[in-house]
């Protein structure tokens, strides 16, 4: 499991980028479906996490018997939409695309991108399955997939709690509620033939204001199903103490905005939509209008009201336009870009090029905590900027996406004695979060041997006595796609100049013999604010030999159409790049026809 690519403390060093000795296509595992051996043995469930166990994010996993599959969440890398130039990171579903066909559902647990967000780029690949999530999430969906015109419209099947719905026939699934920060998250007991198995979404405890007593009730109907296994969210397993109550969380919210006196910038997640609402309910009660900064925001509160799972009145809200013609003590702007997302809404405010809000002295800034393990630095500037400005800036805990929704080491350790499972899978977060349950569990007596710690694209062989980690693996490398709008040109042009300023620019020229679509000679590389080429003579060699590779792709004799080739070029040696160096130069490949 060592992998010399991988080293601590860097978000782009932890990914994985070498395949796994023993990966295998989904072709090469359909064709020995039925054999032992290298293939997958018939009649035994597998359970495969495509992401989200080696990151926090990119959450996605799939069971698999015979010809069923079925798929739990397809999220991408960010908690937010809002991040323009920024590509995305998606799961790897080139196993599944091979055996599209065998696809019998995808279940979304709940309605974080990082948990669905990814579903509009795979869709069509994957068959256009049926989707089944709530009523939310569609709506969150759909508003999505009407900007990508070419994605087939969908087929989604909107669940409640405690449906029973046949996903295949040797899967079935039953659907309960657990708490976290955004509506109608749920939680699914899959019957299958490899056992009960329950994966409990993202959540916390549910802690009454008495901040002692909590809600068990869906904990104890899962201990009388008889669960096998339990996958279990370990995103803040590494944390002490236990899930705050959310009227606590309300109270702590309103003491602080009650504290200030000029106007409030709150900034936070899109997706936080359930203490979205409370920031804005809160906001009302102390007297203060809400404008809402950034289009996912604005967007994801519209869907949810008008779904009727928030309510607040609606003039509590006003448009951005109108923020003048109210003091500043009477303001409240929500804003995205806690992430310090450059473009997003906080920057834009930050560097004066929001049209209409401009940071004033006195002005009370407040951060969600920062989130994900790179994006700090960005943050401390974006704080740093704030306060230079004459603003006062707050971090919030409770605003922050991945503390507040999710359950610490003894919460879990409560959920783990109350549903009594005889194996658990932590599931969402680094290896450190994920095994610090093994010491959670043993507190409650759960034996060591039976917390099972996989990596991404590992098969496990499941079955109500036992669980096996398999030595084959699918390919489950990272997959980026751009997070553009299509047609965007302006921010095509800010993404281009913020590649080039921080990542250089790699030339590639290329003389190809216009009759047979052959390289005429050695392609030229040339390098520019990226890596000093001279002193990587290696790289130099294995890009030239990618180049041929590429060429002898596309050429059998005929005419070679130079945007597709130059389309060719930018993709791979863009990750080939990429795998190598962890940086993303610009790649500007020239093709000369001769
Ligand atoms: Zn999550
Ligand atoms: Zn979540």
């Amino acid at each position: 499991m060592q992998d010399p690519l991988k080293s601590p403390g860097n978000m782009l060093t932890q990914r994985k980028f070498m395949p796994k000795d023993g990966s295998l296509t989904g072709h090469e595992l359909h064709t020995e479906a039925g054999k032992a051996g290298p293939g997958l043995k018939r009649d035994t469930l597998y359970f495969v996490p495509l992401g989200g166990l080696e990151e926090v994010g990119r959450n996605c996993m799939f069971f698999e018997y015979n010809d069923e599959i079925v798929i739990i969440d397809m999220g991408i890398q960010f908690p937010e939409e809002e991040t323009p130039g920024v590509d995305w990171i998606i799961p790897n579903t080139s196993y599944l695309e091979k055996k599209k066909k065998n696809i019998k559902g995808i279940i979304i647990t709940h309605a974080h991108y990082d948990h669905f967000g990814a579903l509009p780029y795979v869709l069509e690949k994957l068959g256009n399955p049926i989707i089944y999530g709530s009523l939310l999430i569609k709506a969150l969906l759909e508003k999505k997939l009407a900007e990508m015109p070419n994605v087939p419209k969908m087929n989604f099947i909107p669940i409640k709690n405690h449906d029973r719905v046949k996903i295949s026939q040797n899967m079935t699934a039953e659907f309960f509620g657990v708490s976290h920060t955004v509506p109608d998250t749920t939680g699914i007991l899959l019957e299958t033939p490899g056992g009960k198995i329950a994966h409990f979404a993202d959540f916390r405890l549910d802690y009454e204001a008495d901040d002692k007593t909590f809600d068990l009730r869906e904990f104890h109907w899962l201990r009388q199903q008889g669960v096998d296994t339990l996958l279990i969210d370990s995103t803040a397993a590494w944390k002490d103490g236990h899930s705050v109550s959310e009227n606590v969380v309300i109270q702590n919210l309103e003491d602080l905005l009650k504290k200030a006196e000029g106007r409030i910038i709150l900034s936070t997640f899109a997706s936080m939509i359930t203490r979205l609402a409370e920031v804005i309910t809160i906001a009302d009660r102390i007297g203060r209008k809400v404008a809402i900064n950034g289009r996912s925001m604005k967007d994801n509160l519209e869907i949810a009201k008008t779904l009727g799972y928030l309510k607040y009145r609606p003039d509590a809200v006003i448009p951005v336009e109108e923020i003048n013609k109210y003091p500043d003590n009477k303001l409240l702007i929500l804003s995205t870009g806690a992430m310090g997302q450059d473009n997003a809404g906080l920057m834009r405010i930050v560097t004066g090029e929001h049209k209409i809000i401009k940071v004033k002295v006195g002005d009370t800034v407040i951060f969600s905590s920062s989130v994900i393990p790179g994006s700090e630095r960005g943050i401390q500037t974006l704080k740093d900027n704030f306060a230079r400005q004459g603003a006062i800036v707050y971090t919030n805990q409770e605003l922050d996406i991945h503390s507040s929704g999710h359950a610490p080491g003894p919460d879990l350790a409560i959920v783990v004695e109350t549903c009594k499972p005889k194996f658990v899978i932590p599931i969402h977060g680094l290896f450190f979060m994920r095994s610090a349950n093994i010491q959670n569990f043993k507190k409650v007596g759960f034996p060591k041997e039976n917390v099972i710690l996989a990596d991404n694209g590992q098969i496990l062989e499941m079955s109500k006595e036992k669980i096996t980690i398999t030595s084959k693996t699918v390919d489950s490398h990272y997959v980026m796609v751009d997070g553009l709008g299509v047609g965007d040109v302006e921010a095509v042009v800010i993404r281009d100049r913020k590649l080039l300023s921080q990542e250089g620019m790699v030339v590639i020229i290329m003389s190809i013999n216009r009759k047979d679509g052959r390289l005429i000679k050695n392609p030229d590389i040339i390098s520019r604010g990226f890596i000093y080429l001279k002193d990587h003579t290696p790289l130099i060699e294995e890009i030239r030999g990618k180049l041929r590779t590429i060429v002898g792709q596309v050429a059998h004799g005929q005419k070679t159409d130079p945007d597709y080739l130059k389309d060719l070029v930018r993709n791979q040696v863009g990750q080939f790049l990429f795998t190598k160096t962890q940086r993303r130069p610009m790649i500007l490949p020239v093709i000369i026809e001769i």
